[in-house]
Formats: C-alpha cells, structure tokens, sequence
C-alpha cells in the first residue's frame, strides 16, 4: 500500500507531501548531517533549502569543490544582492555569483575591490569562492540598531577622497567630519577636494579650517577645468574611494576623470542613493594615467562610527597635535572639564567654532 503510494507520488511530483512524510524527511537530513554526511552549518533555512533543492550541496565546501584549472583570481567591480561583476586577468568581465550561506568559507561577503577566486562550473557560471584578506577598507556601520552589520564600501585602498563643494550646496562640514574621522580610524591618508570654486571669488572661511586638518585639499571647478591637474596627479598610481553628498558634482568629475564611466553608472546605478546592500553598489573604474577610483553611491551621511565616546574625545582629527592626548582627565569628552586642552585651543582661537561643533554633534548623536 505505502509503496504504491510512493510511486504514485514519484509519478506526479505536483503532488503535495503529507506532514508527517515531509517531517520524516527533515529528520533523514538531520542524521545526514549528523553522520557528517552535509555540511556543517546547522542553519534551519538552508536545511530546508538543501532538501528542496539538493543542487545546493554541490557548493557544500566551495574551496575544494572546484579543481585547480576551474579557479581563477578576479578583481570586484560591482556587487549587487547576489551577484558581482568580477573582471578576470585577461581582462574578461564576468557575472558570478555568491552564497550568503557560504560566507564562512568565503571569509567576507565581496566588495568592490575585493580580489577574489572564482569558481567555474561546468555550465561556465561562475562562483566567488573566496575573498582575499583585504590590506584595508572603508567600512560603513550598519544602522542605529544593527551596528554590526556593517558595509564595506570598498577595499584594498590607498586614499579616501571626499569630494564636497563650496557653494551649491554649501559645504556641510559634519558630512566631510565623519568621513575624515573613518578615514583616521582606518589609518587612510585623506584628500578634501573642493569642487565649483568658480562660484565664489575666495574660500570661506570654514574651509579654510577645516583645510588645515585633512593630509590633502585640492580647490577644482569642473566648469572651468581649475585644479584637475592637480588632482589627477594626486590619484596616480594609487587606488582611491570617492564620496561626496549629491549635487556636489562627484559624477561630472569622475566622468571627466573616467571617460568610460558615464556609460557604465547609467545602468546600474538606482535612484535610493541611501545605500542598502540590496540596491546600490561602488563601483570599480581605471584611470587613463593609472590607479583606480571607487566610486560609492550618494550616502547621505556615514552613520555612527561604531566607538566609544572616550576614544572619540581622544582621536577626533584636529584636536590635539600629533594625537597626543593632552588634558587633565584622561576620561575628559572636552565640554566642561577642568584643565581641557581642546576648549583651552577653542578660547585662543586656535580651534574652530565649527570644528568643536561638529565634534559636538558627533559625540551627541552617539549618546
Ligand atoms: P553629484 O550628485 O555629486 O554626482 O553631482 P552632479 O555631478 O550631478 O552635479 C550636480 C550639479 O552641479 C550639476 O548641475 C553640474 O552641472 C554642477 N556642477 C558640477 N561641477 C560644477 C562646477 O565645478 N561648477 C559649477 N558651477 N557647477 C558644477
């Protein structure tokens, strides 16, 4: 009777599975797993994945699934939900895939500028099958509450440069504060360009401050070609991460800085510049001179750094010369302690108004 039932079910696999056979079939998958017969993630949803489409297994130990002839190295540069767009040795772009599952064995998710190894199936899909150690990154941390999840904007970089413009929009100090801080804590070199400097006929004055904090400023105008030189000169050779709020004019410039630019970002690029994984991604591009630029989707602003509120009082960029700590207190967050040495420097007009501000707005929002 049961067997004939079984086959009648082979038969028609429309056929809906009864509770108790579906339940039965779950416990097999455990054993399996017990026996060490599946992987070892002990992961309800790909349990139930594995039963149902046991092509899954295949990827069940990614690095030796693959024969060393089917592996290839491979430069990241585009990621999208699943997917990134790798560009190979000879210089091939592929499409491969990656499995949040898998992401132990990867040792990272991908992200721009990742250099991977992909695996080539014998359908000729591709599949990122590690992530090298990166030698550094630009992080971007997760929402208020979900710290952890952070994103990383891009990888394997030299420099950040922040592109921001003097007029139109005005320049928002806060936005370029928390990039220069990540840039710190990430130990990257930073370069403030200041673009549209034909709109106004001398830097104001909050610039000007803030220029003497950041490794490098470089004043440009797109309109009139002013300072590109420059700039050009300081990205040789080097692999920087471009961000910048939008209406800045970052696209205008890495669309002369990448003349191939413009026809790639016009189609992935989405319209939610807010940068959930989902939707948007950096993008990898070459400069004609040599190096890269990373170009990241319009965020509105960096999110709170993932640090404590006393190491933010003891590294904020600016406050003390060669970042020795010099106060009285060494808990001192610098708003009424006695013998504190950044209100001391604000009173002499050694420090910006706008500079104790915008640290104020820092430390604030992380309370
Ligand atoms: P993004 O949002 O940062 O990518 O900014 P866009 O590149 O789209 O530029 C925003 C606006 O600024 C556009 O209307 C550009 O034409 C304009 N723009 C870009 N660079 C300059 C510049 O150097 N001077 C002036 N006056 N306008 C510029």
């Amino acid at each position: 009777m049961i067997e004939n039932s079984e086959n009648e079910k082979d038969s028609d696999p429309r056929m809906k599975m009864s509770r108790r056979e579906n339940r039965a079939r779950r416990l097999n998958v455990k054993q399996m797993w017990e026996r060490g017969a599946l992987d070892d993630h002990l992961v309800k949803e790909r349990w139930s994945r594995e039963f149902k489409n046991p092509r899954l297994k295949k990827i069940k130990n990614p690095t030796t699934h693959f024969e060393p002839e089917n592996k290839l190295e491979g430069l990241v540069l585009e990621v999208h939900r699943r997917t990134c767009e790798v560009r190979l040795s000879d210089n091939r772009v592929v499409t491969a895939e990656y499995k949040a599952t898998v992401v132990d064995e990867l040792g990272e998710f991908p992200a721009v500028g990742d250099s991977v190894v992909l695996g080539v199936t014998s359908e000729e899909k591709y599949a990122v099958i590690k992530v090298h150690t990166r030698r550094s990154s630009l992080v971007r941390p997760g929402p208020r509450d979900r710290l952890r999840q952070e994103l990383v904007l891009a990888a394997n970089i030299d420099q950040v440069v922040i592109v921001a413009s003097v007029e139109q929009p005005a320049f928002n100090y806060g936005f370029v504060d928390r990039f220069l801080l990540a840039a710190n804590l990430n130990r990257l070199p930073f370069i403030l360009v200041l673009n549209k400097m034909d709109l106004v006929s001398e830097m104001p004055k909050a610039i000007t401050d803030f220029m003497k904090i950041v490794d490098q400023s470089i004043a440009i105008s797109c309109e009139t070609k002013e300072g590109l030189d420059e700039l050009k000169k300081a990205l040789q050779g080097k692999v920087s991460v471009f961000s910048g709020q939008s209406g800045v004019g970052k696209s205008t410039l890495i669309n002369h800085l990448v003349p191939e630019a413009a026809l790639r970002t016009g189609a992935v690029r989405h319209k939610d510049g807010k940068g959930r994984h989902t939707t948007t991604s950096s993008s990898l591009f070459d400069l004609p001179g040599g190096g890269m630029v990373i170009d990241t989707p319009g965020i509105r602003s960096l999110g709170l750094l993932n640090i404590d509120s006393n190491d933010l009082a003891k590294i904020f960029p600016g406050f003390f010369k060669e970042e020795l700590f010099t106060c009285k207190f060494s808990n001192c967050l610098h708003i009424s302690e006695i013998g504190c040495s950044v209100r001391k420097a604000l009173s002499s007009g050694e420090l910006s108004q706008a500079r104790y501000e915008s640290y104020l707005r820092i430390l604030n929002a992380k309370e």
